[in-house]
């Protein structure tokens, strides 16, 4: 055994975006010394001041407690970190190429060979990033031509399920461990590390690379099949009088279906669930596996369908052409509790709208900034009431409390026309109709 079981576990992490900072401040909080790596000389200079560079509820307090009781740290010095560590923990992008829908796995490559190349003692590389199948043999295959036959270097996967908004809590407290591809030296030291959790009730999976790999990618493509598949059947229920959210209510008491995830709108975003879905179809097309092909592109066809159908609902329900209507966005962040603007149907939908000649203006909690660096050309508001003063139409398109609560009243006086699409189906739409508001939605013959 090469490193002593009773010798305290270092670590490093590489690439501190909202995985690894994540995952640096909650190993640091279990007890070990962590250091967190990042090419990006402005976020380690952030997260060293305790800042951190995007909203994370939880974070910013974790770190910085961290740092204080001297087991956390962050620098550019990817080869002193590896020196001082026993793990190191691959945590960088894997987002979609430019010109396909296969994954960019050059971040991973280059730190993992990075690592590699740094490594003068004996230790443990583990992925976490999320890659498509075949990826960690091809990388395990890499370092061990690479590392010199006297040190004992591992290469295993570990992927990651946090959810951003909570990911301190599902870091801390995970549903489930998978350990792939580890030799049982390998598997002790990771069973050591995430200790409390396991103690916790925190079930261990443990399997192959493949598999593990796998595991990641299904359940986010499963998570992203519950929203399309909700989101066709909402289709239905427009088109019959149904109305989707009781139905989903209904089938989601049948504990082999579930509630969560069957939320009918405008669908899914963010920088996991669409980028992973594209990637599964590609390396299933690459594998022959056509009817995961099939299914995937049918989950994200429908999903993409639906920024469409909001768009066309926004202009039908517009009292006013929407050439120089005053329409309000409320949310751009895809989904609530986060500042991500990664593939948000939320920017995508201001977007088009924009792009029609309305003038948008938009407010998000969290995501005003964010947006901006990505659109500039819309108009960021500081608050719902400033994003809806004078508006001719009123789009609530990511479901935060603030926005989901607002007061119908309240805005229904600052507004030129009370007109409002809900494409989250998050307000209570009788309120709403009865402070004299138009309503639309998808998913139900809600408008009036
Ligand atoms: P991110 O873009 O926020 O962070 C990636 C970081 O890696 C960046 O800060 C970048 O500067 C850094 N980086 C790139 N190359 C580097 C290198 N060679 N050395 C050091 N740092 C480097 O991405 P993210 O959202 O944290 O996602 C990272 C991975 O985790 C992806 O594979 C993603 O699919 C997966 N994942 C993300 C989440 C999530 O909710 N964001 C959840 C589970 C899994």
């Amino acid at each position: 055994v090469p490193i002593e079981d009773e010798s305290p576990l270092r670590v490093s992490v590489i690439g501190t975006g909202y995985l690894g900072a994540t995952h640096a401040a909650a190993v640091a909080e279990m007890g070990f010394t962590v250091i967190g790596v990042d090419t990006d000389p402005a976020k380690i200079a952030a997260l060293e001041e305790g800042e951190v560079p995007f909203y994370e509820p939880g974070l910013p307090e974790l770190i910085r407690k961290n740092i204080a009781a001297g087991r956390l740290s962050f620098t550019t010095d990817l080869g002193a970190a590896v020196a001082a560590s026993d793990i190191h923990f691959i945590c960088v992008g894997t987002p979609q190429q430019a010109s396909s829908h296969a994954a960019d796995l050059s971040f991973v490559e280059g730190a993992t060979r990075a690592v590699a190349a740094a490594l003068t003692h004996d230790g443990l590389i583990v992925g976490k990033s999320t890659v498509p199948v075949g990826t960690a043999q091809r990388l395990r295959d890499m370092v061990d031509a690479m590392v010199p036959t006297s040190l004992h270097v591992e290469l295993d996967w570990n992927p990651e399920f946090l959810r951003e908004g909570y990911a301190v809590e599902d870091t801390l407290r995970p549903d489930r461990i998978v350990i792939g591809g580890a030799s049982p030296w390998a598997e002790g030291m990771l069973r050591r590390l995430y200790g409390p959790a396991i103690e916790a009730g925190a079930p261990v999976v443990t399997c192959d690379l493949p598999t593990a790999e796998l595991v990641k990618v299904s359940a986010n493509a499963f998570l992203a099949t519950k929203i399309s598949f909700i989101n066709a059947i909402a289709e239905v229920c427009e088109k019959a009088g149904a109305d989707v959210t009781t139905l989903a209510d209904a089938i989601g008491y049948d504990a082999r279906i579930g509630r969560r995830f069957l939320n009918a709108g405008l669908g899914f975003g963010g920088g996991c669930l669409p980028k992973d879905i594209r990637a599964l179809t590609h390396r299933a097309g690459e594998l022959g596996a056509l009817q995961a092909v099939g299914l995937m592109q049918q989950v994200d066809e429908i999903n993409m369908g639906q920024r469409q159908r909001v768009v066309e609902l926004a202009m039908s329900t517009c009292p006013v052409n929407i050439l120089n209507a005053r329409v309000a966005v409320l949310g751009v962040a895809f989904k609530p509790d986060t500042d991500d603007v990664r593939d948000s149907p939320a920017l995508n939908v201001a977007a088009a709208l924009h792009l029609r000649g309305a003038l948008v203006s938009v407010y998000d909690p969290e995501a005003n900034a964010t947006a901006k660096r990505s659109f500039p050309t819309l108009t960021y508001a500081a608050s719902m009431e400033a994003a809806v003063t004078g508006a001719d139409l009123v789009l609530v398109l990511t479901e935060w409390p603030e926005i989901a609560g607002a007061d119908p009243e309240v805005l229904g006086r600052l507004v030129a026309h009370r007109a409002i699409v809900d494409a989250r189906r998050c307000l209570p739409a009788q309120a709403w109709r009865d402070a004299g508001w138009h309503t639309a939605t998808l998913g139900s013959a809600e408008t009036e």
